[in-house]
């Protein structure tokens, strides 16, 4: 169905309300193979909701969105839309990585034994197979002796870094950041950055919900402001941040700095 020429996402004026809080009014954007977006705006403008959209973690309401051709969440018989069963929207879920705020790991497991659990569990890896790619994992995001502590025993940027190779463990196609440094202590915050940036120049495709404006201007090819459950407006990062159009935009950012 994917072709080089189909983007990785593509969402056509996606909505999402919550019972009569309407909290996606229309979002339209498209990021392509091996490019990195990053989602900026407002607390409650919809940026966590649209994340969760496009991994299916919740179903839109109009719209249609769309992973590298697939839409999601929906099967269409002729002009006709049928919610998916959970056990396709499972199957769909597996080729995304999604990486939150708080890591979200096992406490029960090393470092190791939580990137070995999906592949083993969801991929039906064979347990010498997984743990040596999770092992290669690790050591690409700097933590190759640290397979064997437990997540309470590592920094916050350690175990966003082991999150990280979690979800890479899956061999996603697009890898979803939902705010990965803004609970982490600013010292920390440029280890888990510096993975980011290597993952996107391998050709990863990204969606990258961040305030790290640094970090937009230098990788992103794509800075998407919201508010309000609207695309305001988007474009190359560094024009965006230098000569925003919008008066919204304008004081969003005169905020942050
Ligand atoms: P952001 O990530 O931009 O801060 P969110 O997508 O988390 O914004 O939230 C947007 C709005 O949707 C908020 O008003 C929030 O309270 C609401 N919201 C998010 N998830 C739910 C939910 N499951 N049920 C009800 N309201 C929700
Ligand atoms: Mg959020």
């Amino acid at each position: 169905m994917s072709d080089a020429d189909t983007p990785m996402v593509l969402a056509d004026k996606v909505c999402k309300s919550f019972g009569s809080l309407e909290v996606l009014k229309g979002i339209t954007l498209e990021v392509g193979r091996g490019e990195v977006a990053c989602l900026i705006g407002p607390s409650g403008s919809g940026k966590s909701t649209f994340l969760r959209c496009v991994n299916h973690l919740e179903v839109v309401n109009a719209g249609r969105l769309y992973v590298d051709g697939d839409l999601i969440g929906y099967r269409e018989k002729g002009d006709k839309l049928y919610e998916m069963s959970p056990k396709d929207a499972a199957k769909q879920r597996r080729d995304i990585g999604m990486v939150f705020q708080h890591f979200n790991l096992f406490p029960h497991r090393t470092a190791l034994g939580n990137v070995i659990e999906a592949p083993i569990q969801v991929k039906k890896q064979n347990k010498r197979e997984a743990t040596q790619r999770a092992r290669s994992l690790l050591d690409r995001v700097g933590l190759a002796d640290k397979a064997d502590t437990y997540p309470a025993q590592l920094s916050g940027g350690q175990q966003q870094r082991v999150a990280i190779a979690r979800a890479l463990a899956m061999e996603p196609k697009l890898m979803l950041f939902d705010e990965p440094t803004s609970a982490l202590d600013p010292e920390l915050v440029g280890e888990v950055l510096n993975v980011m940036r290597e993952l996107a120049a391998s050709g990863m495709t990204m969606l990258v919900v961040t305030h790290e404006m640094g970090f937009a201007r230098e990788v992103a090819d794509q800075l998407v402001f919201m508010d309000g459950g609207v695309v305001v407006e988007k474009g190359d990062p560094r024009e965006v941040l230098a000569n925003p159009q919008h008066e919204r935009t304008q004081s969003f950012l005169s905020k942050l700095l």
